[in-house]
């Protein structure tokens, strides 16, 4: 069985619609599929027709922007109800936050000598409710700034460069808690990838475990080195943690990211669906 639980669609920051990125996954051999957009549930309705069609089976998912302490911590929440009306809510709020952003994003842009204007950011974006930096990244690639998404983030948009601009994120408790009560599994998205392991130590996220029930952390990740994952692995061992494996995949929008280019084991499938079957 090959099961990849991370992708993401043209409805936030993948290039795919869902419905091509479900055919993808067939094409790739996967089994199994998550589709997981940040803060939006828009491509869940169009991705589980398509698996239904090609023999995919199509998990409910969502990428959360989450805060910890003023660091951004990404969650995944698994098989829960995409209708749920409390976080649908808090889902509503995050996406505001990421439009509102947009106007001292491209004021920031154009005084480090890249103007985009907000138009050209959201002329990115037809396709999402979820504009994020990868939008404002695209507008600079076609306003010939830079090559591509990742020169974007390295020169203006990754925080401490000049135009990152913070945004709203819910409390990760308060996110883990949101996705338990729609019926859900939480699992912590590359909790130790690009150099997020200082907001994440084994104390932390013991504390997520014995406070709010955390349910899963990502271990096979392409953020994730060889010594780090086998760290994790041991980690999630210890505390009771699912641990799970996904390729992270954006389309055309991040390089070196093929579906299924990393797995979660069945065991592990079976084990979230323990939890979200509850
Ligand atoms: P935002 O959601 O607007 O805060 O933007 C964060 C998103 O940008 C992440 O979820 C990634 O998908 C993407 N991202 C972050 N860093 C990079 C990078 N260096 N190159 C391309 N995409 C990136
Ligand atoms: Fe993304
Ligand atoms: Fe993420
Ligand atoms: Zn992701």
């Amino acid at each position: 069985m090959r099961i990849d639980l991370h992708t993401h669609s043209a409805c936030s920051d993948g290039t795919d619609a869902p419905a091509v990125l479900v055919a993808a996954a067939a094409a790739a051999g996967l089994d199994v599929m998550a589709l997981t957009d940040h803060d939006t549930h828009d491509g869940i309705d169009e991705a589980l027709a398509a698996g239904a069609g090609h023999g995919v089976r199509v998990v409910v998912g969502v990428e959360m922007s989450t805060d910890l302490g003023g660091e951004s911590v990404h969650l995944l929440g698994y098989g829960h109800d995409p209708h749920d009306p409390r976080l649908a809510a808090e889902l509503a709020r995050v996406r505001a936050g990421r439009a509102e952003r947009l106007p001292e994003t491209c004021r920031l842009l154009a005084a480090a000598g890249a103007p985009v204007s907000v138009e050209d950011v959201m002329a990115q974006a037809v396709d999402t409710p979820s504009v994020g930096r990868p939008h404002v990244a695209d507008a600079l690639v076609a306003a010939g700034h830079v090559a591509d998404r990742r020169e974007a983030f390295d020169r203006y948009l990754a925080e401490g460069q000049p135009a990152f601009v913070p945004r709203y994120a819910t409390p990760l408790g308060e996110a883990i808690d949101l996705i338990h009560g729609a019926g859900g599994a939480a699992v912590l998205a590359h909790p130790w990838g690009r150099g997020r392991r200082d907001a994440l130590p084994p104390e932390v996220i013991a504390g997520l475990v014995a406070d709010h029930g955390l349910d899963g952390i990502e271990v096979w990740h392409l953020d994730h080195d060889e010594t780090t994952r086998a760290e994790l692995l041991e980690l999630a061992t210890s505390l009771g943690l699912i641990p799970t494996g996904s390729s992270d995949h954006h389309g055309a929008g991040k390089v070196g990211h093929p579906l299924g280019a990393e797995l979660t084991p069945p065991a592990s499938l079976a084990a979230l669906e323990a939890v979200f079957a509850r």
